[in-house]
């Protein structure tokens, strides 16, 4: 029997020090891990590079992309979509290493629906005033943007507490390192390397 596929699913709001935390780890292991590559209809912020970041497409192909059945999962953040290909999972597989997904609460959910056995992580800030200070501190967007994604990051609080028991486990990034070391660790349990 063919074994079931695996993947490592984290989630966190805008400012939760997710990918800091997630590339930090990628970073210790490089042959380990390879990044999921979502498609989405969102402009490119800062340093972001078509290919690598995200597949940045229009939403006439987004829509396009999606009847054809191209997507394992779709969401809607911030008025943009965003969705996982089974392309960009096979992808990583292919190459052996471990598929990580950066999701919304939407695509965990509709991971943990699917048969791949999947780690899935929380990453939360220690408050909200320092999730605010880190959204500004980044200075990639604009005062109005900022507030959309407190607004957002404030109902999705509601929504991790509302589905806590698909995690398995809830990283509070208050210490980089210790965050990174807390999740290697977990890492390196469920997928025993
Ligand atoms: P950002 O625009 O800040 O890169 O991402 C916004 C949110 O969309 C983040 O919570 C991120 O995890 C989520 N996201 C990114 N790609 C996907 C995807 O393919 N599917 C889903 N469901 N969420 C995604």
């Amino acid at each position: 029997m063919e074994k079931k596929k695996s993947v490592f699913v984290i989630v966190g709001a805008s400012g939760s020090g997710k990918s800091t935390v997630l590339n930090r780890l990628m970073d210790i292991h490089p042959s380990k891990f390879g990044y999921s590559i979502s498609h989405t209809t969102r402009k490119p912020r800062g340093e972001e590079k078509d290919g690598i970041h995200y597949h940045f497409i229009t939403l006439e192909q987004f829509e396009k992309d999606e009847k054809d059945g191209k997507f394992l999962e779709t969401a809607t953040v911030h008025g943009n979509r965003y969705g996982t290909s089974f392309e960009a999972i096979n992808h990583v597989i292919s190459e052996n290493k471990i598929c990580v997904l950066d999701l919304n609460i939407d695509g965990a959910l509709s991971v943990k629906k699917t048969d791949y056995n999947s780690l899935m992580i929380l990453v939360k800030p220690p408050s909200f005033e320092v999730l605010e200070k880190r959204l500004r501190d980044r200075g990639t967007e604009t005062e109005d943007l900022i507030q959309i994604r407190l607004e957002t990051a404030r109902k999705e609080d509601g929504l991790f507490q509302k589905h806590k028991d698909i995690f398995d486990y809830t990283l509070i990034n208050d210490d980089l390192d210790k965050a990174v070391a807390e999740l290697e660790k977990f890492v390196k349990d469920f997928f025993n390397f």
